[in-house]
């Protein structure tokens, strides 16, 4: 794998890079994730901390924090999602996989919150393990 690794937003405004390798990966199933991506599950990384770095554009970011979950980051000029973060931290600790530019050296390991699981899509029979809420030990999407 390539380091660092690039990603950015859909228009472009915002571009940033990561420096170390990525974590963990995984799918969310959860509802928050099915709102604010518009699919049936999202891939996210988790980075090492202090690892994600804003390269341009960092005015454009906007957050949501939903009520219990974390800091859910994402373009206000085209509405990408792109990072996420415990509420009050200022590092990005969550990246959204379909923000990063080609490989980003790590493939989804895992599905979470599949109880929350559209209903209009099944579930892929991937082998990957299923957890009905979060998977222990991690919380890269919600
Ligand atoms: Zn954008
Ligand atoms: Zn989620």
């Amino acid at each position: 794998m390539h380091l660092p690794i690039t990603g950015g937003c859909g228009c472009g405004a915002v571009r940033f890079e990561v420096t170390a390798p990525f974590l963990s990966a995984g799918y969310c199933h959860c509802t928050r994730c099915q709102r604010r991506s518009g699919t049936a599950a999202s891939a996210n990384a988790r980075a090492e901390r202090g690892s994600v770095r804003i390269l341009q554009g960092e005015e454009n970011l906007r957050v949501w924090l939903p009520e219990g979950g974390r800091e859910k980051i994402f373009c206000v000029r085209c509405g990408s999602a792109l990072f996420s973060r415990d509420p009050g931290s200022a590092e990005y600790t969550g990246v959204r996989l379909g923000a990063v530019d080609g490989d980003p050296g790590i493939r989804p390991e895992s599905r979470a919150y599949v109880a929350y699981a559209a209903r209009w899509e099944p579930i892929p029979d991937d082998g990957l393990p299923r957890y009905p809420e979060a998977r222990p030990g991690y919380a890269e999407g919600r």
